[in-house]
């Protein structure tokens, strides 16, 4: 017994000897500061943070290799808490979601999803190469789901992942096992710094949307009575919905599926909804703005434009300085656009929310004038933004056009209105042109007494590019058409504009844009009497401001006098000068203007994070041509809502807002007319299959 007790003892002795021994010569050292930061994490090893644990975890943050932020389960306090021990501080971004790319043909779920044994997205993918209807929906088997380290994902009665918005860490571990990439972790910045591409699951709406705006998401959150939410989600593609919802041309409504049933949703005014909602409330969305980067961006020119560049540019975090000619920003939103189809006020309150982000505006400074592109490489602003407009008007060219009172372009005498100058008319004014111009130079002089108000336009209606409603609402306001008419001569006395002769045209073979060249009539000579004759011709951009120093110099031009810069990234030839707007288009529309503002964003925030600027290979240039309603698809049909507005006699002598709004019933009701489409699909896509 004493001797079995001191055998085994004796063993103990060895072994711990033994063990001493091992200990001293295969000691691993641990860092105390990393022994620290691990401390501070929560210890849920859960791998969110893409590292084996947390002393894995611990460690990278030690060597530099990791943020603060790193640990996904521990949120904000765990950061800031290593943070501290590291030295660092640590400021609140934005929160990010898993979201599904894929919310549509809900009702298709089961029939798409419906492959012989497999449970597995990844597998299917493998075995079929993808959805049996659409090539980038969800494939329904919940691998997401089952991946999920934080349960914040389950499987809908639709068929698709869902995400608890209070479990999801954002630790992309969904992303990564998803085999379509259809289901991502998406913070507001990298919504707006998206271009749609052909991996997208886009509606028709929003494929065509310039500013590729998610249309039904915001539909979706207005039925929801989810107005705030239905702002932001405009305002990832779009910061001017009280604009917009006034005053676009609404190309999405010519492509809503809808069209093949009855007619479009009112899609635009549904926009404006929203947006007066967040007006009317009295408290502004403050969206969220990433920590400052300490990259300072110039931006000439506070139009739509150079302000959308502004806005995103200033979430991202990068410090913004808008230098404008004019006494106030807004561009031709302001100083083109009349108070009846978009009060100033309004305006300016959208324009006061961009600015509260911490961008700096600086008024009645001109580039070519006040300072150069040269200067402002000098103060070492690390990118510049060029959205000066087009503000140059061309001219009727005929005799007589420059020798009496009374003669101006369009846009002359809408500036003057807008700078609150004086602006009399005469009896008989005269619009030559068929543009929004002309029909806001037509509908002020109506407003401002006039009695009788021309407009000769050299084609027909059907080619007039002004807005549909405005030609519409011109003809409410009696303004009198005279279509395939050109001017060829003013008649004047003593300085004093008395007529205009103008000749009649028909229409003969399409030219280059595709529509019928008109061509006079010989003999038909006319003259109308004319106190005014205002010229909306077409515009162009003024670049002389570009003429100074030797910056400018080397930005190429077009030969219709805008500058030069690459579609979508919109780079111009010096690397870190980019260029946009109806200054890089020609004349064109705010949404555009605002598109471009927000890609530009996009260029010059990759441009400052030392990333390529080129946009992705399979990017949408052009809104894709995407299906319509199935052929033997019954969808019931209902009456779109309608605008209130001003009875003419209301409008008369005075500038009120003319459109009146829908209110929300009008709106909520709308908002059942949208089918919810997706890429192929739409709600009560194939009923009659699934049933
Ligand atoms: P702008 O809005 O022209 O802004 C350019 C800014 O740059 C201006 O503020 C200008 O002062 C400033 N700037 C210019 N040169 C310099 C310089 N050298 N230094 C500093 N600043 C400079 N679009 C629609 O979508 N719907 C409509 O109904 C509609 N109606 C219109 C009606 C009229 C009368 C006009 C003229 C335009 C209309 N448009 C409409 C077009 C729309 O307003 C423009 O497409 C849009 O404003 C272009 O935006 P932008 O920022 O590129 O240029």
């Amino acid at each position: 017994m004493l001797i079995a007790a001191l055998v085994i003892g004796g063993i103990g002795v060895v072994a711990a000897l033994g063990l001493g021994i091992a200990a001293k010569v295969f000691a691993v050292y641990v860092d105390p500061k990393i022994l620290e930061v691990e401390e501070v994490m929560p210890g849920a090893n859960c791998g969110g943070c893409g590292f084996t644990g947390c002393s894995a975890a611990a460690a990278a943050v030690v060597k530099g290799k990791a943020p603060p932020n790193v640990c996904i389960a521990g949120g904000f306090e765990v950061a800031e808490a290593v943070g501290r021990l590291m030295g660092l501080s640590v400021e609140a971004g934005e929160v990010g979601v898993a979201e599904l790319g894929c919310k549509y043909g809900r009702d298709l779920a089961h029939l798409r999803f419906d492959y012989d044994g497999i449970r597995d997205c990844n597998a299917a993918a493998l075995v079929t190469g993808g959805g049996k209807v659409c090539s980038m929906g969800c494939l329904g088997f919940g691998s997401c789901v089952e991946a999920c380290p934080f349960g914040a994902l389950y499987m809908g009665e639709d068929g698709l992942p869902h995400t608890i918005k209070e479990k999801c860490t954002a630790c992309g571990t969904c992303e990564r096992i998803c085999p379509k990439t259809i289901i991502r972790v998406q913070t507001p910045s990298r919504r707006f710094t998206h271009v749609q591409t052909s991996d997208d699951c886009v509606a028709p709406c929003q494929a065509t949307c310039p500013a590729q705006i998610d249309i039904p998401a915001y539909i979706a959150a207005i039925a929801d009575g989810e107005y705030e939410q239905a702002v932001s989600i405009i305002k990832e593609a779009n910061p001017f919905p009280l604009v917009c919802g006034r005053v676009c041309p609404h190309e999405c409504e010519g492509a809503c599926r809808r069209n093949d049933v009855d007619v479009p949703v009112n899609i635009n005014h549904l926009k404006r909804f929203a947006a007066d909602f967040e007006l009317y409330s009295g408290k502004r969305i403050v969206p969220p703005k990433l920590p400052s980067t300490g990259k300072r961006v110039a931006i000439v020119g506070g139009g739509p434009s150079g302000l959308t560049c502004a806005y995103y540019l200033a979430r991202l975090g990068h410090e913004v300085k808008v230098f404008e000619a004019m006494p106030k920003p807004g561009g031709m939103l302001l100083y083109g656009i009349p108070e009846y189809r978009l009060p100033k006020k309004t305006l300016a309150w959208e324009i006061q929310g961009i600015l509260d982000l911490g961008v700096e505006l600086k008024c009645n400074t001109k580039l070519g004038e006040d300072f150069t592109l040269d200067d402002l490489v000098k103060q070492e602003y690390d990118a510049i933004y060029l959205a000066v407009g087009a503000w140059d008007s061309r001219r009727l060219g005929i005799p007589g056009e420059h020798d009496f009172d009374g003669v101006a372009s369009g846009t002359e005498f809408l500036i003057k209105r807008g700078l609150n100058e004086e602006t009399p008319v005469g009896k008989n004014v005269i619009i030559v042109g068929g543009g929004n111009t002309a029909m806001d130079a037509a509908r002020t002089s109506w407003r401002l007494g006039a009695e009788n108000v021309y407009l000769l336009y050299r084609r027909s209606r059907k080619e007039m590019p002004a807005n549909d409603i405005e030609v519409e609402e011109g003809e409410h306001e009696e303004v009198q058409y005279h279509f395939l008419a050109a001017p060829i001569k003013l008649v004047g006395d003593g300085g004093k504009l008395k007529a205009m002769e103008f000749l009649r045209m028909e229409l003969g073979e399409p030219d280059a844009s595709g529509r019928r060249r008109p061509v006079p009539v010989e003999g038909s000579e006319k003259l109308i009497e004319a106190d005014n004759v205002f010229s909306a011709i077409g515009q162009s951009p003024d670049l002389t401001c570009l003429d100074k120093g030797e910056v400018g110099a080397k930005l190429n031009r077009t030969r219709w006098n805008s500058i030069v810069a690459a579609e979508g990234t919109m780079q111009t030839d010096v690397n870190q000068i980019f260029a946009g707007g109806d200054g890089w288009r020609g004349a064109a529309t705010a949404v555009e203007a605002i598109r471009d503002g927000r890609f530009a964003a996009r260029s010059i925030n990759k441009l400052l994070l030392g990333e390529e600027t080129a946009l992705p290979k399979n990017w949408y240039e052009k809104a894709p041509k995407l299906p319509g309603v199935d052929a033997g698809v019954e969808l019931e049909k209902s009456e779109r809502a309608g605008m209130p507005d001003l009875s003419v006699d209301e409008r008369r002598h005075n500038f009120e807002e003319v459109e009146l709004g829908l209110s929300e019933e009008m709106a909520k009701k709308e908002t059942e007319r949208c089918l919810q489409c997706g890429e192929v699909c739409y709600r009560g896509f194939r009923k009659e299959a699934a049933s």
